[in-house]
């Protein structure tokens, strides 16, 4: 089996109920209303209601040690199931408003990534999310305090939230500051808005679409996007977990695929979606038609259009290769 790769998961949304409860416990607060639906499943009826849960149950991580410990829980499952490299989309304003500095917050990933390397060999990166419902102001924050000095873990810039709402082009100069400062740029687009949603990004200098593929709707958006190399970071079982699409054979990856779009797998919000990095690869395999081959070819694309530095992409690639998977880290 290929070594797997992710680019697109909300690291506040890895974090299963079993390990909301037991930061609350820690923390001493309740878990609020209405984020559970039975001992193992977040409660939510449509996107706009599970980003609603997905931010109450985000407000029992407090400290530094809790990130900590969702990094490391997240990436040592990942492990298990044969990925090598996650690229994490961490949120300042999650941080903040339970009054963590964005600083303290990110300590504590980089603590998770290094002792998840430690115990389990897999490499971790951190992209900034800036929040879009929380409007072009917090966005253009995240990116201006990060502009300078950063931890080196931080390597991207990413917006997710109400796409719809917030349609992605108001958020230039947030993109520009990033940009300049060197992070890399992704977007969350044509999600749940279309292709003029997509097209909108792409005005943006980015280099990677979070989803994208609502693209399937304009042909020849989706021939700009291959001829671009703009990377979707495709996530089928969060499309379909919210409707995006009916079923996962309605799902476009494949399509685009095959117009040369290049794609990789995400699992986005894994407990939320009942998804996992090694779950996406299982279903392009299986309901989607992807040949090992070709599963491969996804994880190669991932590691390449990533933000890491060349050096740790050059090492993953050489791993992946390797037939004693751990030698090269
Ligand atoms: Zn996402």
């Amino acid at each position: 089996m290929t070594a797997l790769a992710e680019l697109h998961v909300h690291l506040e949304g890895t974090a299963p109920p079993d390990l909301i409860r037991r930061l609350a416990d820690r923390n001493g607060i309740p878990v609020p209303d209405g984020v559970f639906d039975g001992p193992d499943r977040f409660k939510w009826v449509d996107f706009l209601d599970f980003l609603r849960t997905y931010d109450r149950a985000a407000t029992v991580i407090r400290t530094a040690e809790d990130y900590r410990d969702v990094t490391y829980e997240y990436l040592v499952s990942c492990a298990r199931q044969g990925a090598i490299y996650v690229e994490l989309l961490v949120s300042p304003d999650h941080a903040q408003s339970v009054g963590l500095p964005p600083s303290e917050q990110q300590a504590g990933v980089a603590q998770g990534i290094d002792d998840a390397r430690r115990d389990a060999g897999i490499e971790a990166r951190i992209v900034l999310v800036a929040v879009r419902n929380f409007g072009v102001q917090a966005a253009i924050d995240i990116a201006q305090s990060h502009a300078g000095e950063r931890h080196p873990y931080i390597v991207g810039f990413n917006l997710a939230g109400d796409e719809a709402g917030y349609p992605p082009a108001q958020f230039a100069p947030a993109y520009e500051i990033a940009s300049r400062a060197g992070l890399g740029c992704t977007v969350h687009a044509g999600e749940h808005a279309g292709a003029g949603s997509v097209r909108e990004a792409l005005t943006l200098p980015v280099t990677r679409l979070s989803h994208g593929v609502r693209a399937v709707e304009d042909p020849a958006l989706v021939q700009d996007i291959a001829d671009r190399g703009i990377v979707l970071e495709a996530c089928p079982t969060s499309n379909v977990a919210t409707q995006v699409f009916p079923s996962y054979e309605e799902h476009p990856l494949r399509r685009l695929y095959e117009a040369g779009v290049k794609v990789t797998l995400g699992s986005d919000d894994p407990p939320y979606f009942g998804a996992s990095i090694g779950g996406e690869y299982a279903v392009a395999r299986e309901r989607l038609g992807f040949g090992e081959g070709e599963l491969e070819s996804l994880t190669r694309t991932a590691i390449e259009a990533s933000f890491a530095d060349d050096a740790l992409k050059r090492a993953l690639l050489k791993r992946m290769t390797a037939k004693d998977g751990r030698s090269n880290l």
